[in-house]
């Protein structure tokens, strides 16, 4: 999904780098959140956070990012979206209940029916 389709644009956090977001459509509430949920984790004005690369790995959100200062709330949060990620269909954002293996993904009855 193309960073343009994430209509959210936080104060702090900073997505320069970040163009395309390499997983699907059914994750972008979820990225609309951990970012809304990010913001108010920095509070001086001197802080921010550089989000390097969002994408799904082994069935999972994965988020890498940098910031100035360590921050173990903010870690705790993308923790959290990450593990999140693991009950959410990555293609529509329903309730996934399938893990397919070999190329794992995270699916819910009917996308993983289409994907047949
Ligand atoms: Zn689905």
């Amino acid at each position: 999904m193309n960073i343009n389709d994430i209509d959210i644009y936080p104060d702090k956090i900073n997505l320069n780098d970040l163009h395309y977001i390499e997983c699907g459509d059914g994750w972008k509430d979820l990225i609309i959140d951990l970012f809304s949920e990010i913001a108010p984790q920095i509070s001086t004005k001197k802080e921010s956070i550089k989000i390097l690369q969002i994408k799904e790995k082994y069935g999972q959100l994965r988020v890498y990012f940098s910031s100035d200062k360590y921050n173990e709330n903010i870690n705790n949060i993308i923790y959290k979206y990450e593990n999140l990620s693991k009950k959410i269909c990555e293609l529509c954002g329903d309730k996934s209940t399938i893990v397919t293996s070999g190329w794992i993904k995270n699916l819910c009855n009917s996308c993983y029916t289409n994907s047949k």
